[in-house]
């Protein structure tokens, strides 16, 4: 299967482009990378990947933010904010509270629109410049559609984003509004924004950048990169387990293919690739029902709720990227409940880590994990966090303390805060 871990490095087809061409994870056909616009395999249906006639050493990486893995990725630069270098915190009470050796949160709320879809987008809208189409178009649950209004304006291109209506938080489609996308609110949930625009693209109205896109998980792929780097320089290793919470998995794709191709390139020992270890929330785990019955494929949840609005999906469009990651990394599943996500969200802030609900759901699932043994107390950690708190300003007030009403007296101030 040409997504096993140890598979051999692929050689390149007559269509590569300077040695970048996409491949079918199916039926292995090849594709000219940028001659024409394609989303999926023309013979099978199946998801597209793009591939490498030379797979990247830590050694060919320089400069910082998303770019500085150039060697990993099909340009040498793209639409950048910048983005990407974001912190790896240390959260000390967190980790012996957690009960493991090492517990790292690396923060992807802290990129230019507050969540790790910039680096996807920063290769992605730098594609369809190649590709020179007019309209980038996404279907969304806020954050994509943060980042591709705001890629897009600073790529000078037109945008349009397809949102659940009513599901959506607020300061997400108040970036999308301020960076001038044009905003559709579909009667329906993600899946059903997700189907439409796909539709929009076979028709040739506009250009797809949900991730679907195999070009966005090439750039997401840096959060791989980054983990390993910086654990590696700040504990000598490698981190034992990364966890994240997963919607349409196209992250748990992208560092999957992060993984492979620095054991392709001899850079990475397979003994010393994380156990990638998916989140989802109970209300919306076709996922984890996959990972816990062995199934190869995914049943299509056709009612999602969950208070973690970013990953309110049914139907992980990446799944057949990301189960053969979790698997092969010796990885899981988990799905958690509403309330452990507020717990979590409320944990990681009392260490001064401010991030939205479904960026919880990977510590509230590493406390699950840990308490039913699958999480040894003597691993090493990393949590992602995939969104800022600012994104959902209204699961912030609902988690958080109510402001007190108070006179305007210092005495009455005083009277009050010594109740
Ligand atoms: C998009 C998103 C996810 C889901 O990521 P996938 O790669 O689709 O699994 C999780 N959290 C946040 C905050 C997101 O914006
Ligand atoms: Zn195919």
């Amino acid at each position: 299967m040409s997504l096993d871990l140890t598979a051999a490095p692929p050689s390149a087809p007559a269509t590569a482009d300077d040695g970048v061409w996409l491949a079918c994870i199916e039926c292995g056909e090849t594709f000219a990378p940028f001659s024409a616009i394609r989303y999926t395999c023309d013979h099978c249906d199946g998801l597209l990947e793009v591939r490498y006639a030379d797979p990247p050493t830590f050694e060919d990486f320089e400069g910082r933010g998303v770019w500085r893995y150039a060697a990993a990725l099909p340009f040498e630069e793209g639409v950048s904010l910048p983005e990407g270098d974001t912190p790896l915190h240390h959260v000390p009470r967190l980790e012996a509270d957690v009960g493991v050796d090492r517990l790292r949160i690396k923060h992807e709320g802290m990129n230019p629109t507050g969540s790790f879809k910039d680096r996807g987008m920063t290769v992605g809208v730098r594609v369809a410049k190649e590709l020179g189409v007019g309209r980038l178009a996404c279907a969304s649950t806020g954050n994509t559609s943060a980042a591709l209004a705001a890629y897009g304006a600073r790529g000078g291109m037109g945008t349009l984003v397809l949102l659940p209506a009513g599901k959506v938080a607020a300061g997400k489609i108040a970036q999308a509004a301020l960076h001038d996308a044009r905003i559709l609110e579909v009667d329906g949930n993600f899946d059903d924004c997700l189907d439409i625009v796909q539709d929009l693209a076979a028709r040739g109205e506009v250009y797809l950048l949900n991730s679907l896109n195999p070009f966005r998980l090439e750039g997401q792929k840096t959060i791989g990169l980054e983990i390993l780097e910086e654990f590696r320089q700040d504990h000598g290793t490698y981190p034992d387990r990364i966890v994240l919470p997963v919607g349409n998995a196209g992250n748990t794709s992208a560092l999957y293919k992060c993984f492979r191709e620095l054991v392709q390139s001899g850079a990475l020992d397979p003994e010393d690739v994380p156990k990638l270890t998916g989140v989802q929330a109970e209300g919306a785990a076709p996922m984890v029902e996959a990972i816990e019955e062995g199934n190869d494929e995914i049943r299509r949840w056709p009612d999602v709720e969950t208070i973690a609005t970013a990953i309110r999906i049914g139907n992980p469009v990446n799944a057949p990227k990301a189960l053969p990651g979790i698997r092969e990394t010796g990885g899981t599943a988990v799905a958690v409940p509403d309330e452990e996500i507020t717990d979590a969200q409320r944990a990681l802030a009392a260490e001064g880590v401010g991030v939205e609900p479904a960026s919880a759901t990977s510590i509230a699932g590493l406390r699950r994990l840990r308490d039913r043994g699958v999480v040894d107390d003597d691993e090493q950690v990393v949590c992602l966090t995939t969104g800022h708190l600012l994104k959902d300003p209204d699961a912030a007030f609902a988690a958080g303390n109510d402001p007190e009403p108070v006179p305007n007296d210092t005495e009455a101030v005083l009277a009050h805060i010594a109740e």
